[in-house]
């Protein structure tokens, strides 16, 4: 087989269906390459909480995205809904950051002055407060930090609802068909190697999450990605208890609109190995029953693993890959590509088309 089009896009997580969803709203014929199925990765595997939940311990240089993020979802959840048919549930549910030691205060005194810095609000929640909110809580969290306008979506639903319009603005996505390498034409790359054949493009962009920078692809070193590993735990409360996402110690409780609960996550440089493991599966349900109880008795649905695609930085690769003409970079979102994904979409449409990307793309580029 030898196909052609605008651009090919390897990797179909929410980076990969939401740039071929932008690309295809300008017009461009695009094909997506997913080795798997469509959005069963990383992707998946996801919270769907639109916030880094520590951003005090993050690079400056993320939060410029992460606002334009947000202002992509505005922006997109109505039309996709219009498009898809499809409800991806993106609410504005807040976040409480739950405090019981000494610990937790100090946690809670960084990020409410980060908070502040950045003119973002947070209230500050009694024992009776946070027990009216979350009723059945451990009593011993005597306060919390409130962050009202933390959002979620049904990560799932999102990528299905991606998937759908963007194939229905003519979109091709080839499934089960691993990129095996990038087809060169001197120093510009002219498409991509898979089992089925060759497939050439005018543009190649590389969104292939955790997988980004593997010798199969040969864009390393230019870009240099590699697996983290987070596990979750799926159970269920009716009617559920509580609507914010509760935080504490790093790890969360997201209450979904039909009382699944989500309890995640772990933090695993364990290369690339996606096995769920006894041992944090028994520390998430340790952790998720101190703070509500109840949850011991909750069913036990299912628990997965996926591999967020780090960089050394913490910062996304997206724009040009040098030495590879006619390649982009769409990758390496860490803990944050839900958020940033459509985002990144609208900016690697804005390069392809020539327009200005509506942000300074410097922190992100690739070979930095
Ligand atoms: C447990 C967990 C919780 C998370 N929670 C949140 C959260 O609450 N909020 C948030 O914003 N983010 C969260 N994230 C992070 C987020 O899920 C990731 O940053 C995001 O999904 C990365 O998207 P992606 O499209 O780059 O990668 P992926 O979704 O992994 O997609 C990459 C795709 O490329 C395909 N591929 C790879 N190699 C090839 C090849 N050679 N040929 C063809 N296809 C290929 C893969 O099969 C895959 O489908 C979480 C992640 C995990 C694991």
């Amino acid at each position: 087989m030898s196909e052609t089009s605008d651009v090919i896009v390897v990797g179909a997580g929410i980076v990969g269906c939401s740039v071929a969803y932008a690309l295809a709203r300008d017009g461009v014929q695009v094909t997506v390459i997913e080795r798997g199925e469509i959005g069963r990765e990383a992707s998946w595997a996801g919270g769907g909480i639109l916030t880094p939940i520590r951003p005090h311990t993050y690079p400056t240089d993320l939060l410029p995205l992460c606002r334009s993020g947000l202002d992509t979802f505005d922006r997109w959840i109505p039309a996709l809904a219009d498009e898809s048919g499809i409800d991806v549930e993106h609410d504005v549910v807040g976040l409480l950051l739950l405090v019981r030691d000494d610990e937790d205060e100090r946690e809670a005194d960084s990020l409410r002055a980060w908070k502040n810095e950045h003119s973002q609000p947070a209230e500050v929640l009694s024992r009776a407060e946070v027990r009216e909110r979350v009723p059945g809580i451990n009593p011993e969290f005597h306060k919390a930090l409130l962050f009202p306008d933390t959002r979620q979506i049904r990560n799932p639903r999102l990528l299905r609802s991606l998937s759908v319009a963007a194939e229905r603005g003519g979109v091709t996505f080839r499934t089960k068909c691993p990129v095996g390498g990038l087809v060169r034409n001197g120093e510009r790359i002219i498409g991509v190697q898979t089992p089925q054949g060759e497939m050439h493009a005018g543009t190649v962009i590389i969104a292939a999450g955790a997988w980004s920078s593997g010798s199969d692809l040969g864009i390393s070193p230019a870009i240099s990605v590699k697996p983290i590993r987070g596990q979750m735990i799926l159970t269920e409360q009716d009617p559920v208890a509580f609507r914010h996402v509760l935080l504490w110690k790093g790890q969360y409780l997201v209450p979904r609109r039909d009382g699944k609960i989500l309890i995640g996550s772990s933090i695993e440089d364990v290369g690339f190995d996606s096995r769920v493991t006894a041992g944090v599966v028994h520390s998430l349900l340790q952790r998720a029953s101190e703070i509500l109880p109840a949850l011991s008795d909750a069913p036990f649905l299912r628990a997965w693993a996926g591999l967020r695609p780090s960089t050394p930085d913490r910062l996304p690769y997206i724009g040009p890959i040098p030495g590879a003409d006619g390649v982009l970079a769409a990758t390496g979102h860490y803990r944050n590509g839900l958020l940033l994904g459509p985002f990144t979409g609208e900016i690697i449409a804005a390069i392809h088309a020539g327009r200005p990307p509506g942000v300074d793309l410097t922190p992100y580029r690739p070979g930095r």
